[in-house]
């Protein structure tokens, strides 16, 4: 069924903070910045598609939470002028749910799925044939009476995104005509993004302080806007509303932040490899179970951080913590691991 919830799971955004970034979602191409070639590329296809009076392509667009995917749903849906639909892969339990949906949009419409790759396999089988030709089969009655009924549907577009690039079934990934990654962003566009959300909640923040929070944002905008609104609470009861690097500083403290952006789960999850398991190579089941994580939560919004930064390295035998990631915990490297 369409729901209007972006986000449930936890580690994510709690609904309090849904509603912020709701309000502080970049809405048009100037507001959001960074991921240049993303942007360029589904302007061609926009400015494309509209010449030709079609509705756009189905897109994906996968990378970790928070990085933009649903708010450039919203960008694409508003330069093609079309009424944009939300939903995500677990709210549609069965195919007749989908067949509502479908069967209820307008030639244009675009439909969001977030979460798609935790849409039902029979969920998804019916897609295929809805994304390729528009068009339902639908089953009538059963066994050797059963007949499928062929249902046109308006031409519309499908707008994917998931954090599990990975879990799709190919035949659903190739029905995409478009597909973009979001890539993390760098402590500048970070800046300017924050900036922009201090505007819109009218905080009066210094430059030092923007630099501090975007640093240890995890490239990540969602996570810059929700600390500079903890960092504005902060400022707001201990110092009489006065946001200066000393309050940001005190404020990440005390959301146990550190210098890197790394939050006490990343913490937990380091020290495993590094204390546990002599640094790795160790697999990423054994580190989830030694932590008691979920291994979703491990796979979807830990462990790409890390690999960005370099505290950590995939090999094919497991997880190894880098030298970097010994040095910032201020652990010893062993030093036979300096051999290779
Ligand atoms: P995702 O769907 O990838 O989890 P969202 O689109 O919900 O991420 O983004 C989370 C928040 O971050 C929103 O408030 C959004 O406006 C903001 N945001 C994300 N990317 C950008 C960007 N490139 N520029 C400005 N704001 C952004």
């Amino acid at each position: 069924m369409v729901d209007k919830t972006i986000k449930t799971k936890t580690q994510e955004a709690s609904p309090e903070e849904e509603k912020l970034f709701t309000s502080l979602r970049a809405s048009s191409w100037s507001e959001f910045c960074g991921q240049e070639n993303v942007k360029t590329a589904l302007r061609i296809s926009i400015t494309a598609a509209k010449e030709r009076g079609e509705a756009i392509e189905h897109i994906l667009f996968y990378g970790p939470p928070g990085l933009g995917k649903t708010t450039l749903s919203h960008i694409v849906a508003r330069e093609m002028g079309a009424n944009l639909r939300i939903t995500s892969g677990p709210a549609i339990a069965r195919s007749g749910d989908l067949a509502s949906i479908l069967t209820n949009l307008e030639k244009g419409d675009i439909l969001f799925i977030d979460e798609i790759h935790r849409l039902h396999k029979t969920v998804e089988e019916t897609m295929y044939s809805a994304m390729e030709d528009f068009a339902l089969d639908i089953v009538l009655g059963k066994g050797p009476s059963a007949r499928t009924l062929r249902l046109d549907l308006p031409q519309f577009t499908i707008i994917g995104a998931t954090t599990r690039a990975g879990l799709l079934s190919a035949p659903l990934r190739d029905r995409f005509g478009v597909v973009h990654r979001l890539n993390f962003y760098e402590p500048s566009e970070l800046g300017t993004i924050i900036i922009g959300g201090a505007k819109k909640l009218k905080i009066a923040i210094d430059e030092e302080s923007i630099k501090e929070i975007a640093k240890r944002a995890r490239g990540t905008p969602r996570i810059a806007l929700k600390l500079l609104k903890r960092v504005r609470d902060y400022a707001q009861v201990k110092r009489e509303g006065q946001i200066d690097l000393s309050a940001t500083k005190a404020a990440l403290k005390m959301l146990e932040v550190d210098a890197m952006g790394l939050d006490p789960l990343d913490i937990r999850f380091m020290k495993a490899i590094i204390e546990k398991h002599n640094g790795g190579p160790v697999g990423i089941e054994t580190i989830a179970s030694t932590i008691s994580e979920d291994i979703g939560t491990v796979e979807e919004i830990v462990e790409p951080y890390l690999l960005q930064i370099g505290f950590l390295q995939r090999t094919a035998r497991g997880r190894v913590a880098t030298k970097t990631s010994y040095e910032h915990l201020g652990l010893t490297y062993p030093a036979q691991n300096e051999l290779f």
